[in-house]
């Protein structure tokens, strides 16, 4: 049996008062534990304050660098994250490789170090609607997965989570219907199989993310394939993000 793993991602919404003073209020009426890890990826001032009012609540990056220190202006390493308690970071979110230029070889090299780290990285992937149309969705997925998760040991694989993200989904309100998620999602988890071996694709868990929100989360989590969500807009009002928890 596979956990369940629903993640807000916050994007650059919320200020750390606003941010502290909804984690407080919900905190207590989440719970984390064997079956399901709740979780709140924040912009990163956040991050310092919410880990010491989050009891039950995951907080997680939206980022980070893969060097340890350095000459890297405006960037976040993993031991600055790890020193204040954040475990999960997401990495290669679409508008991360869109509009900041994040490469393949970046994310991996993420995607690694956050693994050298014992720290969790949430791997986005997801094609374009061009690519949707085009019918060549799976390539598109699988050579992203083929070069993000380049050296990746067996074992380590089966502490990624993976977003498969339909980049026509997120934000649109358009959501890929379960059935649409969960053919990606099975194909996704076919191909860890054939990357790794079918006992680590068992365990890796794929969430879907796109307009996901409480009156829809229930007909996509309960996809055979699918193990939780990332979902951006409905993650920012305490009632929403209570919504899809429970
Ligand atoms: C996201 O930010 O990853 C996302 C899926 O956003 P939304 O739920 O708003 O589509």
């Amino acid at each position: 049996m596979r956990k369940q793993i629903i993640v807000g991602n916050w994007k650059m919404f919320k200020t750390n008062s606003q941010a502290v003073e909804f984690v407080k209020n919900i905190d207590s009426q989440v719970e984390s534990n064997s079956n399901l890890i709740a979780g709140i990826a924040a912009p990163a001032v956040m991050l310092s304050d919410l880990t010491k009012v989050a009891k039950n609540i995951k907080i997680a990056a939206q980022n980070c660098y893969f060097e340890a220190e350095g000459a890297y202006t405006g960037e976040i390493s993993i031991p600055m994250l790890k020193d204040i308690n954040v475990e999960y970071v997401v990495i290669g979110h679409s508008e991360r490789r869109d509009i900041f230029g994040e490469t393949d070889q970046m994310i991996n090299s993420k995607v690694l170090a956050l693994l050298n780290n014992q720290m969790t990285p949430i791997l986005c992937c997801g094609e374009s609607l061009e690519i949707y149309e085009a019918g060549t969705t799976m390539e598109h997925v699988k050579a992203q997965l083929n070069a993000n998760l380049n050296g990746v040991s067996a074992q380590d694989m089966t502490k990624v989570v993976i977003a498969y993200e339909p980049i026509w989904a997120i934000g649109t309100g358009k959501v890929a219907t379960p059935e649409i998620a969960q053919e990606v999602c099975k194909n996704i988890r076919e191909h860890i199989a054939s990357m790794y071996n079918q006992e680590v694709a068992n365990e890796v868990l794929i969430q879907y993310g796109g307009s996901v929100k409480p009156e829809n989360i229930k007909d996509i989590l309960d996809q055979a394939d699918i193990d939780g969500a990332l979902v951006g807009g409905a993650s920012l009002v305490e009632e929403s993000y209570l919504g899809l928890i429970k």
